[in-house]
């Protein structure tokens, strides 16, 4: 039992030695396929969080980073927008416990000045979290199969993720979890575009160009704020149906 092993010191010592075997899509070059391997990631340090992933959305970031127009370490477990259950927690993890439901999203380090005065988006170690492939310390949770982790804080695209109390949101358990892995990324970048950086007003008129994952979270931004008219704008004859108009 997993309580049992935080209240006896010797049993979590035992427990922070483990790893755990994990399933992963692994990137080996640039380029390359997304290839199914056995792995293995250790168990979370104090402020980790490891989440057995149901769902993971697919960004072009990650496609970015296996083309190598990044230059992100391979091989490596890519994936930032998952979502699953909580599996094991570190033992100065307090606002999620196994068996929540959470959404994973991008890190940030909790204590420069960005984060503390609650701009973590900005955070000036994100690039670093996001794209180093290892933690701020310069170890890796996948070392010991030689393959870099931690993009963005999580490598969804496993069995298992490892990711940090910061970077997961805790969702309600009767949501559907393969609707939550797109709040990670593509669902905040375009909502938070809207709500947060244009901060439209009521009855304003907004267009949206590009109406794929990002640009449909915009849209549904600005309806909510109370915009009048919203153009979607994309080259795809095939837009999803509520783009066309009707
Ligand atoms: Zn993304
Ligand atoms: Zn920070």
């Amino acid at each position: 039992m997993q309580t049992k092993a935080f209240n006896d010191p010797e049993a979590a010592r035992e427990t922070a030695t483990k790893v755990r075997e994990i399933k992963a899509a692994l990137v080996r070059r640039k380029g390359g396929p997304f290839e199914l391997e056995t792995l293995h990631v250790e168990a979370p340090r104090v402020d980790e969080v490891l989440v057995r992933i149901v769902a993971t959305g697919i960004c072009q970031t990650d496609a970015h980073v296996r083309d190598q127009e990044y230059q992100t370490p391979l091989p490596a477990v890519l994936g930032h927008k998952g979502a699953g259950v909580v599996e094991q927690v570190g033992s100065g993890v307090t606002s999620v416990a196994p068996g929540d439901h959470v959404a994973l999203s991008y890190p940030s380090c909790g204590h420069c000045r960005y984060c503390l005065s609650g701009h973590a988006p900005y955070c000036e170690h994100g690039f670093e979290l996001c794209f180093g492939m290892k933690r701020l310390d310069g170890s890796n949770a996948l070392a010991q199969d030689s393959v870099h982790g931690h993009f963005f804080g999580q490598s969804s695209f496993a069995t298992y993720a490892l990711a940090t109390e910061r970077n997961v949101v805790k969702v309600p358990d009767d949501m559907p979890l393969e609707f939550a892995g797109p709040l990670g990324c593509g669902m905040h970048t375009g909502a938070g575009a809207v709500l947060n950086t244009l901060r439209i007003p009521a009855g304003a008129s907004v267009a949206v160009f590009g109406a794929g994952g990002v640009g449909l979270a915009a849209i549904m931004a600005a309806r909510y704020a109370g915009a009048s008219t919203i153009i979607a704008v994309d080259v795809n004859d095939d837009a999803p149906p509520m783009c066309v108009p009707n």
